[in-house]
């Protein structure tokens, strides 16, 4: 059965062509072997510059192994949600490991970052209260804040004076008030500024939470994240992180009070109704943490790797934030066209030429502010990566993107 069959399913067709005329429509490019710095998609061997795997932990030997061995012990499902029959030792064992890396009471472990973010904050939030939120907050944030009903307050990009001015114009609201922003925004890369929204949710009686998807193995103390980096252990309520980048498997986790944990025990919906992750990931997870801890070397090379290609890149001519668009701070590298057409074609053509980078147009992110999104991992050589400076260069010249 196709749409043409259906005309009630017509304007899905319309609006697909509506994106194949503005030059963003995309097709899915299919990795054929492991998420590693060199590697086949559809295909061609190319220089993998897109993926989270931040820290090559996608694929390495030691958490294979853990897989490998929790699926012959335990099976590979756990046949039931949390609540019901679905929760094995297992889990609990990686919280118990995700809390103590992260200096925390408790921690509970989601099917993904996304529920986990989607699920705590409407589950924490009713529609009496208000949510302070960063412009450029993820997805599941926003969504989460919408299943809350909450009333939902956005503040311009990382501007605490803004946050602060909503806070004062609710302050007198009786509904429960929550700060919320990334640790590190997933589009530009730059940090939010966790200790001045937390030392402002404290003056104002608010909840403080991060989402630190892209600053769990990145930032701070062996990977600890932006609360680490910021010295803010205890001022954070609801931390958030992903199993799914740094740490190379899938899932998302909530640290916080014993009470918060048993909370969302209680009322995160995801949590509740929807089967917990088989015993190979949270084994595999245990077994990354174990890594974070026993070679930080990894996340040296990171940021090596990170300091040497955002320096060609600017030196190349690029602008790779910082003009009109937030300035990196971290391993994610926008490269920014502007347009959203031009974008596609670029990431287009650099995959030709065997190198694979992200073009992100609206409505992931603002008109006019379409890039490719790069990402090096601590795995890439040098020899990679001049390789792909190489190519960005060739190809940006030849499309008229540099002179
Ligand atoms: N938060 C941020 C900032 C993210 O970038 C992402 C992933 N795109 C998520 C949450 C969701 O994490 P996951 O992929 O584990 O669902």
């Amino acid at each position: 059965m196709s749409s043409a069959d259906r005309p009630q399913l017509a304007y899905l067709t319309d609006a697909l062509n509506e994106l194949k005329q503005k030059g963003t429509h995309f097709r899915l490019r299919v990795l054929e072997d492991q998420q590693a710095p060199v590697c086949h998609y559809d295909g061609k061997q190319v220089i993998n510059l897109a993926s989270n795997n931040y820290l090559g932990l996608a694929n390495h030997p030691e958490l294979i192994e853990a897989a490998l061995k929790a699926t012959r012990e335990l099976g590979v499902g756990s046949g039931a949600v949390r609540t019901i029959a679905g929760t094995m030792k297992i889990h609990m064992d990686l919280e118990e490991k995700i809390a103590r890396f992260k200096n925390v009471e408790a921690c509970v472990v989601f099917q993904s970052g996304f529920a986990a973010n989607a699920g705590t904050v409407s589950a924490i939030l009713g529609k009496e209260d208000f949510i302070l939120s960063d412009e450029l907050n993820h997805a599941s944030i926003i969504d989460g804040a919408r299943l809350s009903r909450a009333k939902i307050k956005v503040f311009r990009h990382k501007d605490v004076a803004h946050c602060e001015e909503l806070l004062q114009e609710v302050a007198n609201e009786p509904g429960r008030k929550l700060v919320i922003t990334d640790g590190v925004f997933s589009m530009d890369g730059d940090i939010g500024p966790v200790d001045k929204l937390g030392a402002l949710a404290e003056k104002y009686g608010a909840i403080m939470m991060v989402d630190d998807a892209h600053a769990s193995g990145v930032l701070g103390r062996n990977g600890r994240g932006s609360i680490d980096h910021f010295g803010m252990h205890g001022r954070v309520d609801v931390q958030v992180g992903t199993l799914s980048k740094a740490i190379g498997a899938l899932g998302g986790y909530v640290c916080g009070s014993r009470d918060l944990i048993d909370y969302l025990y209680h009322r995160a919906r995801p949590f509740l109704f929807s089967t917990s992750h088989p015993p190979s990931v949270a084994a595999t997870c245990i077994a990354a943490f174990d890594i974070l801890e026993q070679e930080p070397e990894r996340i040296d090379r990171l940021w090596e790797n990170t300091r040497y290609f955002q320096r060609e890149l600017r030196r190349a001519g690029f602008n790779v934030g910082g003009v009109n668009t937030p300035a990196t701070e971290t391993p994610i590298t926008p490269v920014i066209l502007g347009e959203g057409r031009l974008t596609m074609d670029f990431s287009r053509a650099l995959f030709d030429e065997g190198v694979m980078g992200t073009g992100i147009a609206f409505p992931t992110v603002p008109e006019g502010k379409a890039r490719i999104r790069l990402i090096v991992t601590s795995e890439h050589t040098r020899a990679n990566l001049d390789q792909a400076l190489d190519t960005l260069e060739r190809v940006a010249k030849r499309m008229g993107i540099l002179q």
